[in-house]
């Protein structure tokens, strides 16, 4: 790379274990043990959404408004599709987007139905899993009905805006999340310390320490994190994290019907999301990619993170995240080469006024 940012720039060894850059946004092994805790920490924790299996149902939506008492905001349809929460944001933790695409006409492919044993997050006796249920609750094929009418007028052969023969109507569905990222610039800025890097790896916010100040907000590379306009409060997923000390896994995760919102120790879901992108692949569906595994992308890697069908723009999700909070040691440093050279300049400028 030969831009400024490159991954390689900053790099300054200042011990034996990592350079100044993986501390504040290259690859880092143990996000919770960097923060403190000691070797007996539990694993990191995390996400895998696969979006492949998401049908669009809100129930991980409705889950996380009941359980962690996030008030209702969104009530009214936009007009341009299923989706009415629009955006994550301080009332909405969880969100399900609805992206309604043309695309050329494929063969049928078993989606739903290659799910595997390997989906089980197991982590909750009882939790039904895809692993649990016959082939008919879970088999599906690409471009199966739905039931979802198409968006506007019915489309009348030959009219304007009509399908060519060659193409046909799909939705691409995801529940987007906060993403717990290795390196958080919402927890770097955070003056207060009510943003902190739990024994789980997970960032959580603390309502009752947040000052309101904002600081986290714009850090935030995904645009997550947001504040409520009537008390000013910053407010974001928790994973969870007063039910994951119980062993439970999170209510979005338990109450999704396809499992494609799965809990576990991020170094299983990495495998787990990688066998997934294979067998997709091997299937047909070529564009089926993982967003936010890379610890050498922009942000450490992702504490959540998700099997997509198309480019992440798609999904509303940023190409290249990169940690706000990067470039912290060359701001300082140019903080302070222009400090001392502002009080050269009043020394000289005093010196001088005074022959
Ligand atoms: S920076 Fe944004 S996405 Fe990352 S942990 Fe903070 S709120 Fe979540
Ligand atoms: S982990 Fe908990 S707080 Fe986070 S989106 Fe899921 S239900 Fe909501």
């Amino acid at each position: 790379m030969t831009d400024g940012h490159s991954k390689e720039a900053g790099r300054t060894r200042t011990d034996g274990t990592y350079t100044s850059y993986e501390r504040l946004a290259g690859p880092l092994d143990d996000p919770a043990g960097e923060a403190g805790y000691d070797g007996q920490h539990p694993p990191r924790m995390g996400f895998f959404t696969d979006t492949s299996v998401c049908i669009g149902c809100k129930a991980c939506e409705v889950a996380c408004k009941e359980w962690n008492g996030v008030p209702g905001d969104v009530l009214d349809m936009t007009g341009m599709s299923y989706d009415n929460t629009t955006e994550l944001g301080a009332n909405s933790w969880r969100h399900v987007a609805f992206i309604e695409q043309t695309v050329p006409i494929q063969e049928d492919v078993d989606i739903l139905g290659s799910l595997s044993a390997a989906n089980n997050s197991g982590d909750e006796a009882g939790s039904p899993t895809p692993a649990s249920r016959t082939p008919e609750e879970t088999a599906g094929t690409r471009g199966s009905d739905l039931g979802m009418p198409g968006v506007g007028p019915p489309v009348t052969p030959g009219a304007q805006g009509a399908l060519q023969d060659d193409r046909e109507v799909r939705w691409l569905m995801s529940s987007d999340v906060c993403k717990h990222c290795t390196h958080a610039a919402c927890l770097d800025v955070c003056p207060t310390g009510s943003l902190f890097r739990t024994e789980y790896g997970t960032v959580v916010v603390q309502e009752d320490i947040c000052n309101g100040c904002g600081y986290c907000i714009p850090a935030c590379p995904y645009g997550v994190i947001d504040q409520r306009p009537d008390d000013g409060r910053a407010f974001k997923c928790t994973l969870c994290y007063d039910r994951m000390g119980d062993g439970l896994e999170p209510a979005c995760a338990k109450a999704c019907p396809t499992n494609s919102i799965q809990y576990g120790p991020l170094d299983e879901l990495r495998e787990r999301a990688a066998e997934r992108v294979e067998k997709l692949q091997e299937r047909g569906i070529t564009e089926a990619r993982l967003y936010g595994h890379e610890p050498t992308d922009g942000v450490g890697g992702d504490g959540a993170f998700f099997l997509l069908l198309d480019e992440p723009e798609v999904y509303g999700l940023p190409p290249d995240p990169v940690v706000t909070t990067r470039d912290l040691p060359s701001m300082w440093r140019y903080a302070g080469a222009a400090a001392v050279g502002t009080m050269a300049a009043v020394a000289a400028a005093f010196v001088g006024g005074r022959r």
